[in-house]
């Protein structure tokens, strides 16, 4: 089974990786939309074996690569706020390595392919995943319905990887 799909998380840490996030995710984008390496490679989750890949999307890891725009500790659908909301230029920067990632490893953008972990959860409600709010909410498009962010997501990734077939 190759690496065949893409969970997109927010960290609901601060704007910058701990360790606990580098161990999570495979790859991840700060406030400013620079982009890090976490502890484990995607291929890494090809065959989970315990404590050797990154755990970030419980019932859905195995194939699954892990990106995470750090940030919304604290968040709650309540309140709706937190020290570390999530910027445009990262929510950029991070649609755009998922592109790069889309590309590299043949990954079709699709609702079943390409996903938010809130996504992945409603529609495995007896998986861990199930309640993850990454993302639920984007603090710079506070109207924009939860059940929508998904699509937008999707949205700008298909246009970056348009932007960067161009650019070849
Ligand atoms: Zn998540």
């Amino acid at each position: 089974m190759p690496l065949s799909k893409i969970c997109l998380h927010w960290s609901a840490g601060a704007s910058y990786p701990c360790e606990v996030d580098l161990k999570a995710y495979h790859f991840l984008v700060d406030k400013d939309g620079k982009v890090y390496q976490g502890l484990f490679k995607p291929e890494d989750n090809l065959i989970c074996k315990p404590n050797k890949y990154a755990m970030h999307c419980g019932g859905g890891n195995t194939g699954c690569i892990g990106l995470s725009a750090l940030g919304m500790a604290g968040f709650d659908l309540k309140d709706k706020k937190t020290e570390y909301p999530l910027t445009k230029i990262q929510v950029e920067a991070f649609c755009k390595l998922a592109a790069e990632l889309c590309i590299k490893y043949g990954i079709k953008v699709s609702p079943e392919t390409v996903f938010t972990h809130y996504e992945f959860g409603q529609k495995h409600p007896k998986t861990r995943s199930y309640g993850k709010i990454d993302f639920t909410y984007l603090p710079f498009l506070p109207n924009l319905e939860k059940d929508r962010i998904g699509d937008l997501l999707r949205n700008k990734i298909s246009w970056y990887i348009i932007q960067i077939k161009k650019g070849e």
